[in-house]
């Protein structure tokens, strides 16, 4: 098999590069083509002769995902659709704020975990993403836009679970905040999970990007309801492996709380929520449900959402109302299902 050279390290890459008789530094030029000018072929690294190149082609690959489509939203927000390599498909989403792109990818083919709110849920799971295929989102998107410059922010909150792919995601992160891959800030990358708590302790041993996690209710019960994986890790568990976890550069952990009418948008959820997050440097984003097809919930009135926030205002967390965009092209959170529609 031959080696997808955007999965390596760069150490490896320049090992790699030796064991093909090439000096490093060719590993390091290459990485070059790769992460800076986001080359997709060998026939466009021109500063590698003609006969190192067919060597590379025949000893190596450099996979690109195929965009299927892109739907802009009202909101200007980016819905890009991929097929892989095997036919699958995945979604990346690129967001605009103020004066930055944030973009959101996907680290699996589908999702195991089952959350009842989640359209990706419905598929299940169809398979990991390698890391190259974890890459190659933030490359295509990039090479779409004039000033690529411009995404400075990058989420983990796209299709999957990314703690269940684990190593390839770390992988990806490695190559992501690398100053000789994509050179982006680990503090402007931030990766969301359910709650697998061993490895979120591992994430706080293996990098330092950001940590975001999906709470979406303050008791066992509401929460087993909405996302099984509660039943493995209880809400005792994953709060103290939050407890535990490194903060130093990355000041503060992200709570994502889906407000659901009638299911945990009341003021005891608000109170217990929270207790539960009393002593964690937290900033809270509450979610008014994006209501999609298939998902019976609904969202809550703005009276609602607004008392709920009022009361974690006042015990001082930092709470914000998200209303996530791109609903009109079904971009939005937990709307990302891999079909065109
Ligand atoms: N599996 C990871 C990454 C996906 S992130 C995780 O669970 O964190 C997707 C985010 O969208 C999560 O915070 C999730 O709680 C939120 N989400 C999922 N379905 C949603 C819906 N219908 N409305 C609003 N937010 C939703």
């Amino acid at each position: 098999m031959k080696a997808d050279l955007k999965c390596l390290t760069s150490t490896e890459m320049e090992i790699w590069a030796k064991e093909m008789g090439l000096d490093p530094y060719r590993g390091r030029q290459i990485r070059q083509w790769l992460f800076k000018r986001l080359t997709v072929s060998f026939d466009e690294m021109t500063n590698l002769s003609r006969s190192h190149r067919e060597i590379l082609k025949e000893r190596a690959r450099i996979d690109h995902l195929e965009v299927v489509k892109t739907q802009t939203s009202e909101d200007r927000t980016t819905k890009f659709l991929f097929k892989l390599a095997d036919g699958l498909s995945i979604e990346s989403v690129l967001i605009p704020e103020q004066d930055h792109f944030t973009i959101c990818i996907s680290s699996q083919a589908g999702c195991a975990m089952g959350c009842r709110f989640c359209l990706t849920a419905k598929q299940g799971l169809k398979r990991n993403l390698s890391s190259a295929e974890i890459i190659d989102q933030v490359i295509h998107v990039k090479r779409s836009m004039q000033n690529p410059e411009k995404i400075t922010n990058i989420v983990f909150m796209g299709m999957g679970e990314p703690l269940a792919n684990y190593d390839n995601v770390i992988r990806a992160v490695h190559n992501i905040v690398a100053d000789n891959g994509l050179n982006f800030s680990h503090r402007k990358v931030t990766l969301s999970t359910c709650g697998l708590v061993p490895k979120i302790r591992a994430m706080g041993r293996d990098t330092s990007i950001n940590l975001a996690v999906s709470l979406n209710a303050s008791d066992n019960e509401t929460r087993d309801f909405l996302m099984p994986i509660n039943q493995k890790y209880p809400l005792h568990d994953l709060l103290s492996a939050c407890r535990d976890f490194p903060l130093p550069h990355r000041k503060m952990i992200t709570f994502e709380y889906i407000l659901i009418r009638d299911v945990n948008d009341q003021e005891k959820d608000a109170l217990r929520l929270a207790k539960l997050l009393a002593g964690i440097r937290a900033k809270i984003n509450l979610i008014p449900l994006n209501q999609t097809a298939g998902v019976e919930f609904a969202e809550p009135s703005m009276d609602r959402i607004l008392s709920f926030q009022e009361i974690l205002l006042n015990k001082n967390f930092t709470a914000i109302i998200r209303k996530s965009k791109g609903q009109d092209i079904s971009a939005a959170c937990g709307q990302l299902s891999g079909q065109t529609l």
